[in-house]
C-alpha cells in the first residue's frame, strides 16, 4: 500500500529545523505483513529526543529511515501467526522487540533482547525484513516502529494491546517517555516509599520519572534542569524542590537541601556532564541511575575509590528496565486512577505534516511531549 510518511535521506541536520527540513513528508511503499507481523493504523506519535539525536547525529543511525518510536495506533491486519490481536485492537508501540528467548529475555529482561537490538541497529524489523521502500530501494526501520507515517507494519513482539477506553493521543506517551521514565524509577531505582530522589533533566522520560518518585511515595522529590518553565512544571506535578542545573554551587544545594545528598539520583538529560552532577547529587551509600543517552564519544570521569569506600551504586536503565507487557497495563491503572498524570506532559499537538516545526518545539524546550496525528 501507498502511505504518507516523514523519511530522514540525510543526517546530521541542524535547527531550526522549519529551515533545514530533515524530515521529508513522501509517499512510500508499506509491504503487507510478514509470518509475526501487524499491520498498524497510527493513531498518534509523540515526537522524543530520541528522534532528535538521529537527526542532529547524536545517535547516527541509517538512512533512509521513516523515524518515531513513540506512538499507538489500531491494529489493521495481522500476518500469519499472529492469533491474539485482531483488526480493531489498540496497541502501544514498543521500541525494542524482544524474541522471547534469547539469555537477556530469559532473564525477564526483554529490553536487553540481543536480536531486538541488532536489528534495531540495523534499521530492520524482528525479521530480519524491511517493509518500507520508496522508488525500488528499502528504506529503514527506526527502532522497529517507524511511526512518522499514516500507517506502520512492525513485529508483533513491538506491540502491547491496550483498552480502546484510553485516547490514543495519550496512550502513545506511555511507548517511550512514560515507559522510560516511571520504569527507571520503579523498576532499575526501585524506589521505596519515604526515600528522597533528585531528577536531573525534565523533559518527557524525566518528568516522567518525577510523576513516577511522587507516585512511588518518595518523601523528597528535587528536579533539576536549565530551564525555568521545566521547573515550574515539576513542582505542579509535585516535585518538592528545583533547583536551576546552571548555578555553580547547585551540588552544594541540593546537598544541604537532603541532608548531605539523596538516596537516589535519575540522570534523564542524556549528558556526561548531567550524569556526573547526578553522581554528585547522592549521599554515601546512595544510587545513581542513568536513561538519558548521551552522545556514544561521551566519557564519564568516574573516582573508583567513592565507588568502593563510599559504596556507591551507578546503574543503566534501557525502557525502564521494564517488561512492556507486565509494566505498561500497570502504569496505566495507575494513570486512571488520577496518579500518574502523564496527560500533563502532553504540551502541544501537530500534524504530520508540521513534523520539522515540531522538532523546532522539541528542540528549544518550548514543549515537553509534541504529539502528531498523521
Ligand atoms: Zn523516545
Ligand atoms: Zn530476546
Amino acid at each position: 500500500m501507498k502511505i504518507r510518511a516523514a523519511v530522514l535521506h540525510e543526517a546530521p541536520k541542524a535547527p531550526p529545523f522549519a529551515a533545514s527540513r530533515p524530515l521529508a513528508i513522501e509517499t512510500v511503499e508499506l509491504a503487507p505483513p510478514g509470518p509475526g507481523e501487524v499491520l498498524v493504523q497510527i493513531g498518534a506519535a509523540g515526537l522524543c529526543h530520541s528522534d532528535l539525536s538521529v537527526i542532529n547525529g547524536d545517535r547516527p543511525r541509517p538512512v533512509p529511515m521513516v523515524l518515531g518510536h513513540e506512538a499507538s495506533g489500531v491494529v489493521e491486519q495481522c500476518g500469519a501467526g499472529v492469533d491474539d490481536l485482531v483488526p480493531g485492537d489498540h496497541v502501544i508501540m514498543v521500541f525494542v522487540p524482544s524474541c522471547g528467548h534469547c539469555t537477556c529475555c530469559s532473564e525477564g529482561r526483554p529490553a536487553l533482547c540481543e536480536p531486538g537490538n541488532a536489528m534495531n541497529g540495523q534499521g530492520s524489523l524482528l525479521s530480519g525484513e524491511r517493509r518500507l521502500s520508496l522508488g525500488g530501494q528499502p528504506v529503514h526501520h527506526h527502532i522497529g516502529v517507524s511511526a512518522f507515517a499514516e500507517h506502520a507494519v512492525v513485529s508483533r513482539r513491538s506491540l502491547v494491546k491496550i483498552d480502546r477506553e484510553l485516547p490514543l493521543e495519550i496512550a502513545a506517551l506511555f511507548g517511550c517517555a512514560v515507559l522510560t521514565g516511571v520504569g527507571a524509577v520503579a523498576n532499575t531505582a526501585r524506589i521505596r516509599a519515604g526515600e528522597t530522589v533528585a531528577v536531573v533533566g525534565l523533559g518527557g522520560v524525566g518528568l516522567s520519572a518525577v510523576l513516577g518518585a511522587v507516585a512511588a511515595g518518595a518523601a523528597q522529590v528535587i528536579a533539576v534542569d536549565l530551564a525555568q518553565d521545566k521547573l515550574a512544571l515539576a513542582r505542579d506535578l509535585g516535585a518538592t524542590e528545583t533547583f536551576d542545573a546552571g548555578d555553580p554551587s547547585v551540588v552544594e544545594a541540593v546537598r544541604a537541601a537532603s541532608g548531605g545528598g539523596v538516596d537516589h539520583a535519575l540522570e534523564m538529560a542524556g549528558s556526561a556532564r548531567a550524569l556526573e552532577l547526578a553522581f554528585d547529587l547522592t549521599r554515601r551509600g546512595g544510587v545513581t541511575t542513568t536513561a538519558g543517552l548521551a552522545n556514544p564519544a561521551a566519557r564519564f570521569p568516574l573516582n573508583p575509590v567513592r565507588l568502593v569506600a563510599e559504596e556507591r551504586t551507578l546503574r543503566g536503565s534501557y525502557v525502564g528496565s521494564c517488561i512492556p507487557s507486565r509494566d505498561i497495563p500497570r502504569f496505566v491503572a495507575l494513570y486512571r486512577a488520577g496518579r500518574l498524570p502523564v496527560d500533563r506532559l502532553l504540551t502541544s499537538r501537530g500534524s504530520l505534516a508540521d513534523i520539522n516545526e515540531g522538532f523546532d518545539l522539541l528542540a528549544s524546550g518550548r514543549t515537553i511531549r509534541h504529539v502528531i496525528t498523521p
